[in-house]
């Protein structure tokens, strides 16, 4: 028989999340004031997803014999994450097996390697969203070269050796060096800014942010140089942004819905005070210059629209719904469905769900028709892996 669950996800309460945005959706108080980073919907064993059965008890998706291959989360991005690469699932093996041999334990704060798994991301902007992705295009670089007289060392060994070269040589200056060059272009930003304000499009907005952030007298976060090289994009609501192995990227600002492949697999690149392995993040990422790639889908009446990844991970859609107008959905394998806005009702045979504040998400096994109908105007996502989904 066919069934559905509403889904009780698990809140992260990382330091660079918003107090507001995750605790008004989740209907929470939030009176600890603690930031609410990410709600996480999954199987992950570092966020295990509960559900409410028919009899009222309370287990975990993996007791209900659920295991994803997929993590699907909600984002509120209050302060920049740091810079991260992540390896392809040939690399996670291989590397996984050498930390393991070399005796590094899994939870040592120096390993990079956590599973043996590749971390491609989608994620879809809920509102205005800034990220870094990806190393500018050549011309794109010149003007920073043009624009930056602080990093004029740099540009003979960047037009002679390229992206790889210039990315090797910052992330491997001594940190004196670093905070003589960097602390050159801050004090020249924090100087004009007594008559100018910033915009966020604009690498000097985030380069002054994040030195509030991570510089202190005898140490600036060299992760400033990759605002300037890599690529500063800016989504819209309903835009979304992929992340494919080796590309390096940073999200700044915004809310967002994101799916990714079950892993934890994150080598880091600066703004952060976590562990960095310059080694390690050099071997894995691609320093070629991109033209980022922002996927929108097509909304049709009572369709659900796909969003176009290479992976076969996770797929993430979105049905659009008129208020009050009835839709009924068919699948050959199983679904989560998330809804952020309006009380959605869900019925499968003989179970019932409502997702209302509080409630962002269920699961559905896919096995009987779905009818659903809201209560307003809304968006649902849909979260499915490729091998069981269907139009
Ligand atoms: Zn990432």
């Amino acid at each position: 028989m066919g069934a559905i669950y509403l889904l009780e996800g698990v809140v992260k309460n990382y330091d660079w999340g918003g107090t507001t945005f995750l605790p008004q959706l989740l209907g929470s108080d939030n009176t600890t004031g603690k930031p609410f980073a990410e709600y996480w919907m999954g199987t992950h064993k570092q966020g295990m997803t509960h559900v409410l059965d028919q009899h009222g008890q309370r287990r975990s998706l993996r007791e209900i014999g659920v295991a994803l291959p997929y993590l699907l989360k909600v984002l509120d991005v209050r302060e920049m994450l740091s810079i991260q690469v992540h390896p392809t699932r040939e690399a996670a093996i291989r590397e996984f097996a050498l930390e393991n041999k070399a005796g590094i334990s899994l939870d040592a704060p120096h390993r990079n390697y956590k599973d043996q798994n590749h971390k491609p991301e989608l994620m879809v902007a809920l509102g205005p969203f800034w990220l870094l992705q990806g190393f500018k295009k050549a011309d794109q670089l010149k003007t920073v070269f043009e624009t930056t007289p602080e990093f004029a060392p740099l540009r003979n060994l960047w037009e002679n050796e390229g992206n790889q070269a210039l990315y090797q040589f910052v992330m491997e200056m001594p940190q004196q060096e670093v905070n003589i060059m960097l602390g050159t272009l801050l004090d020249r930003l924090q100087n004009e800014t007594i008559h100018t304000s910033f915009e966020k499009d604009n690498p000097a907005f985030w380069a002054l942010k994040a030195s509030l952030l991570y510089r202190n007298n005898d140490h600036i976060d060299r992760g400033i140089f990759s605002i300037y090289f890599f690529n500063l994009v800016s989504l819209g609501e309903g835009e979304a942004i992929f992340q494919d192995a080796g590309i390096p990227h940073a999200y700044l600002e915004g809310q967002n819905v994101e799916i990714m492949a079950n892993s934890d697999n994150v080598l880091r690149g600066g703004l952060t005070s976590k562990h960095i392995d310059v080694a390690a993040l050099l071997k894995h990422t691609d320093c070629k210059g991109i033209l980022p790639e922002i996927l929108n889908v097509q909304h049709e009446n009572g369709k659900p629209a796909w969003f176009s990844t290479p992976v076969e991970d996770f797929r993430l859609g979105q049905l659009f719904m008129r208020k009050k107008e009835k839709y009924q959905l068919n699948a050959t394998g199983p679904l989560m469905l998330l809804s952020l806005k309006g009380a959605v009702e869900l019925v499968v045979g003989g179970s019932l769900a409502t997702l209302k504040q509080g409630q962002l998400a269920a699961y559905w096994d896919g096995e009987e028709t779905l009818y659903l109908q809201s209560d307003q105007d809304t968006t649902l996502f849909l979260a499915t892996s490729a091998i069981h989904s269907s139009e």
